[in-house]
């Protein structure tokens, strides 16, 4: 997907402040922060969103899960944080590669706008 921009900062065509990498998931943070942590965790494979992963390609959602795991504990988020997965435009989702956000230090309102 050469014209997706998350596919083009794993490709590092585009820089990053990368946090974690392996071979199925890349974490950095989020250019335009929304909370003092933001996180984006990604899948290094192309998928549009949730809608479009099937059973095989679930190793990537739980490598993202328990990265997030890891970097939450990491930047010591004990008292909480939120993980947040925007499916299609109407829940806001800008970039159509499937991200999750990691958002923490700060306290979270529910329900979300
Ligand atoms: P969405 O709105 O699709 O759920 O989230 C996309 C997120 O990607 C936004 O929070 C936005 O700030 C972030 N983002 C968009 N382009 C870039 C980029 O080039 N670099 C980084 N680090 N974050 C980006
Ligand atoms: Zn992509």
């Amino acid at each position: 997907m050469e014209d997706c921009i998350f596919c083009r900062i794993v490709a590092e065509e585009i820089p990053c402040s990368k946090v974690y990498e392996d071979d199925l998931v890349l974490a950095f943070h989020d250019v335009n922060p929304a909370a003092p942590t933001h996180v984006l965790v990604i899948p290094k494979k192309h998928f549009t969103d949730i809608t479009t992963l099937s059973a095989g390609d679930m190793k990537y959602v739980a490598a993202a899960i328990s990265v997030i795991q890891q970097i939450a504990r990491e930047l010591e988020l004990d008292s909480g944080f939120r993980v947040v997965v925007n499916t299609g435009s109407e829940a806001g989702q800008t970039v159509p590669h499937l991200h999750f956000h990691l958002l923490g230090g700060r306290k979270m309102e529910w329900p979300p706008g």
